[in-house]
């Protein structure tokens, strides 16, 4: 399944004031391969469109001509005139100008200025419908939505054709080809035949180059033999209802409505570019049918079985539009849905890191609590006792902090916790854990630390205190703090014991006068 996906063109052409006031070719309309193509390029797309229409006009004109019906009742030149509009823009006008001058000067002999007139609007009526049709296309694909389909109706085919209809009417009216009594009906019957060969023609020719895309339903490769079956079943029956004379018994001209049901499979379970296409092919089938007189729609209460064709192909037409738009709008919503999902749960997951790290988290100091910090050095104890490596833990506790409270005031005792936590941080070695067990008291664990040099990290922490200067007020000029430190003994796992030693020796040193290391035996 893939879904358009707006791309950028590397660099905007110079086109001038003029230019810049039509469609250009734009992010959503340029496919992969035209989106990096330079002047060769242009040159070579405009030489495709004018022999494209070209040929399609002579094919379309020469084929309804000989059963009598010119001007034609279905134009698919203008297919692919609206196409190179949504393509190309202003780039690829000269294509469709002459491309349509070439099929009404030399293939239909009109008169120069006349086929100049025509070919004038015939270039301008798509350019204008492009322009229309993008101002609303939705961002995954002009398909995607029913929005988009209208979007499409609207201005590829509707003032697409007014235009081109306008245009060649005007074009008759002024060079004297056509009595003003006429012009109502040359209009009207001018629009309906462009707006039937772009209706018809140009959604499976915007599909198949890539200009418009739409997903297409994942399958197994037994289900694709399943729907190309449908497929190739449903243009056998059109050839079948529309090619043979069958037999009057058969209601074939009931019959033939239900052709929407298999274009419907084919649009859900296949792609809307491979029911498109199918359209198109039944459109060709039943016209070429109808014309030499043959099908379902022929019969003396009928005054022109080529209107039931085309609203058969516009029924038809429709509803695969209409189905595949509504169930991309539900495709997007189910994605849209599942993002929000997605982003909730990482929401919700950054909320709980926050949460945890506040629940590990002293407040006043940013160190470890007393919980977090028990459980951290349980763990380190655990490892340094499974592989016998030395373990050792420092408590200390700072001495007369409620004479300092007393003294600088509650906020004065904050400062210096504050400053107790940054200085000991500071010195701290990596692997080293500080936290703070409650009031002023605080420990650190040493892991890979032994005897030696526990005590003189200790001694350390000591001075370090020591230099940290008390605020006005209290007591002292220096702060001071008592000392416990224990080595965990060969073996020993459980931090309660280690610490109920180490706190010991602290308050031995509280004991012996404070301002001191005592190690626990
Ligand atoms: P010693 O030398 O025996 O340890 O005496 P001490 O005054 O330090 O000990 P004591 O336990 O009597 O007093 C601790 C004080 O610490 C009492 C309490 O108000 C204060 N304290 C506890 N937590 C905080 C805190 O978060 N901020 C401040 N400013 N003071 C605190
Ligand atoms: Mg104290
Ligand atoms: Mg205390």
């Amino acid at each position: 399944m893939s879904a358009t996906v707006p791309v950028s063109l590397p660099a905007p052409a110079r086109v001038g004031r003029l230019g810049r006031l039509w469609p250009q070719p734009d992010a959503a309309w340029c496919p992969g391969w035209c989106r990096a193509g330079g002047a060769r390029l242009w040159l070579g797309l405009n030489l495709a469109v004018m022999l494209g229409y070209l040929g399609l006009g002579c094919a379309v004109g020469r084929f309804f001509a000989a059963y009598g019906l010119f001007p034609s009742p279905i134009w698919l030149p203008a297919g692919l005139a609206a196409v190179a509009a949504m393509l190309g823009g202003w780039r690829l006008a000269p294509g469709l100008f002459a491309g349509s001058f070439l099929v009404n000067a030399i293939a239909f002999g009109s008169r120069p200025e006349l086929a100049a007139l025509i070919s004038l609007g015939n270039m301008l009526g798509p350019l204008a419908g492009a322009t229309l049709t993008r101002r609303f296309r939705p961002a995954t694909g002009l398909f995607t939505r029913f929005g988009g389909v209208i979007a499409f109706l609207a201005g590829a085919v509707l003032l697409h054709a007014g235009l081109t209809a306008m245009g060649g009417t005007l074009a008759m009216w002024l060079l004297g080809d056509a009595p003003p009594q006429a012009l109502p009906g040359i209009f009207s019957g001018w629009l309906l035949c462009d707006a039937g060969g772009t209706f018809y023609f140009a959604p499976s020719l915007a599909l198949w180059l890539g200009v418009e895309r739409t997903p297409s339903a994942p399958q197994g490769a037994g289900l694709r033999l399943l729907d190309g079956s449908v497929w190739l079943g449903t243009a056998l029956l059109a050839l079948v209802v529309f090619e043979l004379d069958l037999p009057p018994r058969l209601p074939s001209a009931q019959l033939v409505f239900l052709l929407a049901v298999p274009l419907s499979w084919i649009a859900l379970r296949i792609s809307l570019r491979a029911a498109y296409s199918l359209l198109t092919l039944l459109c060709v089938i039943a016209s070429a049918g109808t014309v030499a007189g043959h099908g379902p729609f022929q019969g003396e209460a009928v005054d022109n079985p080529m209107q039931s064709v085309g609203l058969l192909i516009v029924l038809c037409g429709m509803n695969i539009l209409t189905l595949l738009a509504l169930v991309s709008e539900r495709r997007e919503a189910e994605l849209a849905l599942a993002e929000a999902n997605h982003l909730l749960e990482r929401r919700v997951a950054e909320r709980t890191a926050e949460l945890r790290r506040l629940a590990d988290t002293d407040a006043l100091t940013g160190l470890a609590n007393r919980r977090s910090f028990l459980a951290q050095a349980q763990a380190a104890l655990q490892r340094a006792a499974g592989a016998g490596r030395p373990f050792a833990l420092l408590a200390f506790d700072l001495d007369h902090f409620k004479a300092i409270n007393d003294g600088a005031g509650h906020a004065g005792g904050d400062l210096v916790l504050r400053r107790v936590a940054e200085c000991c941080m500071a010195r701290l070695r990596r692997q080293d854990l500080l936290g703070r067990l409650g009031g002023e008291e605080f420990a650190i664990a040493l892991p890979e630390t032994d005897f030696a040099e526990a005590e003189h990290i200790a001694e350390r922490m000591r001075a370090v205190l020591a230099s940290i200067r008390l605020p006005a007020g209290a007591p002292a000029e220096h702060l001071s703090a008592s000392f416990g430190l224990a080595l965990a003994r060969a073996g020993e796992a459980r931090l309660e014991d280690l610490l109920r030693r180490a706190d010991a020796a602290l308050y031995a040193a509280k004991h012996a006068g404070r301002d001191q290391v005592r190690v626990a035996g």
